[in-house]
């Protein structure tokens, strides 16, 4: 059985496989390469120093995949890679995609310079790009910040990302009603470091949401109206009844203190600082 992959390593490795043959001086890994890339229709695709590389998802999708793989090729389900790295990548880019024309005639450049005429098939070739997603804008709706936090929290599963770097000066939107206007990737990156953990009282989450993530909730140390910033070192996930204490406690201020003495990454923010 082949294992499907579950890191965006594990595609890249694939798709400098598939790559490397299609180099190769060896006849049999050249047409191995030329007839994925011929019959593919659903591409993974990185780009690398300026130009595209392809593997199609059934090659991508399996760890370590080869060339001794090829016999399990045709009795492979594309259903199952497609659905992971669906959620890898998001849903493969589409003829009416931004973006999906350069692609698109990235892969046809590709073939020429191999001397590969492409399958006509029914259905126009789509892709899964790799590379750094771009990073989730903050808003101030609060129904937006759930669903950007849900993409952030997708695309950064996989490996750790760097720390973002939030924002100092956090801006308010113009709504009648005042909010701060979050970052969703703040949010996302604690709640990938709590690992479905309170990080006051170190229980986990009371319960999962609809998408299966625990529910936590991400409170600021030294709270956006004091004046403090939404930035990873001042924000902590917690369960939500010690939500509700570090807000409301009469001891709230001794917690907090506690908090950042005892979470190596907080920091003591001064009160309108
Ligand atoms: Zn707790
Ligand atoms: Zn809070």
């Amino acid at each position: 059985m082949d294992e499907i992959v579950s890191t965006v390593e594990q595609v890249l490795d694939n798709i400098e496989t598939l790559y490397l043959y299609g180099e190769s001086t060896n006849v049999s890994e050249r047409r191995f390469h030329d007839a994925r890339i011929k019959n593919g229709k659903l591409f993974a695709v990185v780009q690398i120093h300026g130009s595209f590389r392809f593997a199609p998802g059934k090659f991508a999708g399996y760890v370590n995949n080869d060339i001794s793989h090829a016999d399990n090729l045709a009795e492979r389900d594309g259903r199952k890679t497609n659905m992971v790295l669906s959620s890898l990548f998001g849903e493969a880019l589409g003829p009416s995609d931004e973006g999906y024309d350069a692609i698109d005639q990235g892969f046809l450049d590709y073939c020429n310079q191999k001397g590969i005429l492409p399958s006509q098939h029914g259905l126009k070739r789509r892709y899964w790009v790799l590379g750094p997603a771009s990073a989730e804008t903050p808003t101030a709706d609060p129904k937006e910040l759930t669903e950007r936090v849900e993409r952030a929290l997708r695309r950064i599963h996989t490996r750790k990302p760097p720390v973002p770097k939030g924002h100092h000066k956090v801006p308010k939107s113009s709504t009648t009603l005042e909010r701060y206007v979050r970052d969703p990737e703040v949010i996302a990156w604690v709640l990938r470091e709590a690992a479905g953990n309170c990080e006051n009282c170190g229980s986990a989450a009371p319960f999962k949401r609809l998408n299966g993530e625990p529910f936590l909730e991400v409170h600021h140390v030294r709270s956006l109206g004091e004046g403090g910033p939404d930035t990873t070192d001042n924000a902590v996930v917690c369960c939500p009844n010690c939500h509700r204490k570090l807000h409301f406690d009469k001891e709230n201020d001794s917690l907090r203190l506690k908090l950042i003495a005892s979470i190596k990454r907080l920091k003591d923010f001064p009160l309108n600082g």
